[in-house]
C-alpha cells in the first residue's frame, strides 16, 4: 500500500516514561488506527550517557497496560528493523558517509578547549557559516592532513554544514507552516567517532526515512529541531517524501503557569508516571497511576482529552470512540492544564459503568488483602456487596473502606452513634424486629421493608432510632447502603447473630 499512514512513537530509554509522552503514544495510536495505519515503537537509545536499564521494559509494560497495541517494534519485530537504533550503527554510518560525499556535512577535530576558547573569544559564538572557516575542520583542512588524522586515530565529529540566509519552513499540520531563517541554526553535530554513534538528528530522520513514516506526531519540545530536520530531509535528497508534522502542545501544571513536572506530582499528591517507577540507582520509588488504583480505560479516556475535544461535549469514550473521533482539527494549539481531579472523576465513572462481575474480580485482591478468604463467600454476594457501595468510590482500594461489614461483623460501634439511638430498650425492641424478619416470608428489600415499617409504626417506636440503632448492630455505624438491601443480602442468620452480638457488646454511655 503506497499511501499507508506510518507512525512511530520513538522513545528515548533514559527513565520512566512521563504521562505527557504517554498521551504522545496515544495520539500516534489513535491517528493510525483510524487511518488503519501502521504504529511503530523505536527505541531512539543512542546517547549512551542516559540509558537507564529497564526503561525499555517499562515502556513495552506501560503501552501494553493502557491497550496501545504496537505493530512494528523490537519486540513485534517488522520489515524495517532493527527497531532499536544501538542496533543500527551500520546504517548511521553509511548515511553519514552520503553526507560527506555530497558536501552536505563536514569532519570537524575541534577538542572541547578549543570551543570553549572560541566561545571565550567570541560573544554568542556558534559553530555556523560565520565561524567555522577558522575552526579545524575538514573545509579549513588539506584531504591528506584530515585523513593523517582519522587514521592516527584522533577523535573528530560529523557536523551539518547549514547554508546561511535561507528560509526554512515546517509545515506543521496544527500550528500551519512555522518558517525561521537558517542563520539561527549552527552546525549541528550528526555523529561522533568516539563511540561510533550518530546523534539524536541523524538517527531520528534516517529512520523515519527508512521506516517510510508519513506523520511525526510528537511533543512540542522538538519543534525547534524541526527546521534542522527538514533542511536534513532536503540534504539526503528526500524531501519529496518527508513526514508531516504534528507537534503537540505540552502538559501543564495543574496550578500556575510552566510544564508539568514529577516535582507538581509528588507536591500535589499524583502520579505523573503511568507505572510505578524504581529508579536502579537512587532506589526512589514513584508512584504510578496502575498502582494508584486507576483503570487503563479511565487513564486513555482522560489522556486524550487533554489537548483534544472531539467537537463536543462527549467526555466518556472508550478507545474504539477515540479512534473514531480523534481528529487534528480539534487538538489544541497551547498547553493542557493538567486536571488530576478530572483524573479521579473518569475513574469514578469507568468504576461505575464496569459490570459488577468485573469489578468484584478487581476487589478479591483487596479482600485478601485485608485478611479476609474470597472463598468463604460466594461470588454472587460479592459482587452484590460491590455494586451497593461503588457509587462512593473512585478506586478499587476505596471499596474495602465502604464493603467491609459485609464481610466483617463490626468489634466497634461509634460512640456518637450508640449515643444518639441506644437505648435500655432497645435490646427488647431488636430481637423482636428480627423475630418479625425471622416470620416474613421473604427479605426481598421492598416488601420486607413495608412489612417491618408498618411493623415499628404499630408498636410506636421512634422510626430512625430503631433502624439506626439496628443499623449500628450490623454496619457498626451509621451509615452505608439501603438497610434492606443489606438485610436482604446477609441473609437472617447473619443479621440476626450481629444484632445478639451488638446487644451484648454496646454499652450505653454512663
Ligand atoms: N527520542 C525522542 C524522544 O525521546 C524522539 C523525539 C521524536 O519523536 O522525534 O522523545
Amino acid at each position: 500500500m503506497e499511501n499507508q499512514v506510518r507512525v512511530r512513537f520513538a522513545p528515548s530509554p533514559t527513565g520512566p516514561l512521563h504521562i505527557g509522552g504517554v498521551r504522545t503514544a496515544l495520539y500516534n495510536y489513535l491517528f493510525a488506527r483510524q487511518n488503519g495505519g501502521k504504529m511503530i515503537l523505536r527505541i531512539e537509545d543512542t546517547d549512551s550517557q542516559r540509558f537507564v536499564p529497564g526503561a525499555e521494559d517499562y515502556i513495552n509494560e506501560a503501552l501494553q497496560w493502557l491497550g496501545i497495541t504496537i505493530d512494528e517494534g523490537v519486540r513485534e519485530g517488522g520489515e524495517y528493523g532493527p527497531y532499536k537504533q544501538s542496533e543500527r550503527r551500520d546504517i548511521y554510518r553509511e548515511h553519514v558517509g552520503m553526507l560527506l560525499d555530497n558536501g552536505r556535512a563536514y569532519i570537524a577535530f575541534d577538542t572541547p578547549q578549543e570551543l570553549e576558547a572560541a566561545r571565550a573569544a567570541t560573544p554568542n559564538f556558534q559553530y555556523d557559516a560565520s565561524t567555522r572557516g577558522s575552526m579545524r575542520n575538514s573545509l579549513t583542512m588539506a584531504a591528506d592532513e584530515v585523513k593523517r588524522l582519522i587514521d592516527a586515530g584522533e577523535k573528530y565529529v560529523v557536523r551539518f554544514k547549514v547554508e546561511p540566509g535561507r528560509d526554512v519552513t515546517v509545515r506543521d499540520m496544527l500550528r500551519g507552516d512555522v518558517t525561521i531563517n537558517s542563520n539561527v541554526l549552527d552546525d549541528k553535530v550528526l555523529y561522533k567517532s568516539s563511540d561510533d554513534l550518530p546523534t539524536y538528528h541523524l538517527a531520528n530522520i534516517v529512520d523515519d526515512h527508512l521506516m517510510k513514516v508519513t506523520h511525526v506526531i510528537r511533543g512540542e519540545e522538538w519543534l525547534p529541531s524541526a527546521p534542522l530536520h527538514v533542511l536534513l530531509y532536503e540534504a539526503f535528497g528526500w524531501a519529496d517524501t518527508a513526514p508531516r508534522f504534528v507537534h503537540l502542545p505540552l502538559l501543564l501544571k495543574p496550578d500556575g503557569k510552566g510544564k508539568l513536572s514529577k516535582r507538581d506530582g509528588d507536591r500535589l499528591g499524583f502520579p505523573v508516571f503511568p507505572l510505578e517507577w524504581h529508579d536502579p540507582k537512587s532506589g526512589e520509588i514513584s508512584s504510578g497511576y496502575r498502582e494508584k488504583g486507576y483503570l487503563p480505560e479511565a487513564v486513555v479516556n482522560f489522556l486524550a482529552l487533554l489537548g483534544w475535544n472531539p467537537g463536543d461535549d462527549t467526555e466518556i469514550m472508550s478507545m474504539q470512540e477515540l479512534i473514531e473521533k480523534f481528529s487534528f482539527d480539534h487538538c489544541s494549539k497551547s498547553g493542557a492544564k493538567f486536571d488530576f481531579e478530572k483524573g479521579k472523576w473518569f475513574n469514578h465513572k469507568y468504576l461505575q459503568e464496569m459490570p459488577d462481575e468485573r469489578l468484584a474480580e478487581l476487589f478479591i485482591p483487596e479482600l485478601e488483602a485485608h485478611g479476609v478468604k474470597p472463598s468463604d463467600f460466594d461470588m454472587g454476594y460479592i459482587t452484590r456487596a460491590v455494586s451497593m457501595v461503588k457509587g462512593r468510590a473512585n478506586f478499587v482500594g476505596d471499596l474495602w473502606d465502604q464493603a467491609r461489614f459485609f464481610f466483617v461483623a463490626p468489634s466497634d460501634y461509634d460512640p456518637k452513634a450508640v449515643k444518639k439511638r441506644w437505648s435500655e430498650d432497645m435490646p427488647g425492641i431488636l430481637t423482636a424486629l428480627v423475630g418479625q424478619l425471622k416470620s416474613l416470608p421473604t427479605l426481598e428489600s421492598a416488601p420486607a421493608e413495608e412489612k417491618i415499617l408498618a411493623w415499628i409504626s404499630e408498636g410506636g417506636y421512634h422510626l430512625g432510632n430503631v433502624m439506626n440503632a439496628l443499623r449500628l448492630t450490623v454496619v457498626g455505624e451509621c451509615k452505608g447502603p439501603h438497610m434492606f438491601d443489606i438485610i436482604e443480602l446477609m441473609g437472617i442468620d447473619e443479621i440476626a447473630s450481629r444484632v445478639e452480638r451488638g446487644i451484648a457488646n454496646i454499652k450505653l454511655p454512663e
